[in-house]
């Protein structure tokens, strides 16, 4: 069975923090406010690949109150979703997500970004296409104030409980 998945997630930045984005440690003046590393491209991910699978939501799997959680990777989540919540024989098919971004520009990093995810989640980066935007200076993200990511992805599942 095929099914599709969508997540979203939105992140404030904050001056003198480290940037953590699809994995990734960027050079940038601010970085992502969160429990975790704040990676919202990472939890949108997670999202959209919980919601393929029928299985919740992010904060189900790792719950902000929970302090195990403080600090960490978000690398390390979403491989924790690929190893044991996805069903071991499910098929990525592919991964469309959005970033909006006023800054840092991310274009030079998507391409890395992109393997990086796809090593995370063992399928070819060329099932992952990652696309960056601004939001044209509009609202609290046109600001720079805070990051955004928009992801959708296919997933193919043995079997599915509404069968
Ligand atoms: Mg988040």
């Amino acid at each position: 069975m095929i099914r599709v998945g969508i997540g979203t997630d939105i992140h404030r930045l904050e001056k003198g923090r480290p940037l953590f984005l699809g994995g990734m440690s960027l050079p940038w003046e601010k970085g992502l406010v969160g429990h975790s590393d704040g990676d919202c491209l990472i939890h949108a991910l997670i999202d959209a690949l919980l919601g393929a699978a029928g299985a919740g939501d992010i904060g189900r799997h790792f719950p902000d109150t929970d302090p195990a959680y403080q600090g960490i990777q978000s690398a390390i989540l979403l491989k924790r979703i690929r190893e044991n919540i996805l069903a071991e024989d499910s098929v990525i098919h592919n991964v469309d997500a959005v970033i909006t971004a006023e800054q840092p520009r991310l274009a030079a990093y998507i391409p890395a970004m992109e393997s990086r995810l796809a090593e995370i989640l063992e399928i070819p980066s060329s099932r992952i296409n990652i696309k960056a935007k601004t939001n044209e200076g509009i609202g609290a993200l046109g600001r720079g104030e805070a990051i955004a990511a928009f992801v959708v992805v296919l997933l193919q599942i043995p079997s599915c409980s509404s069968e």
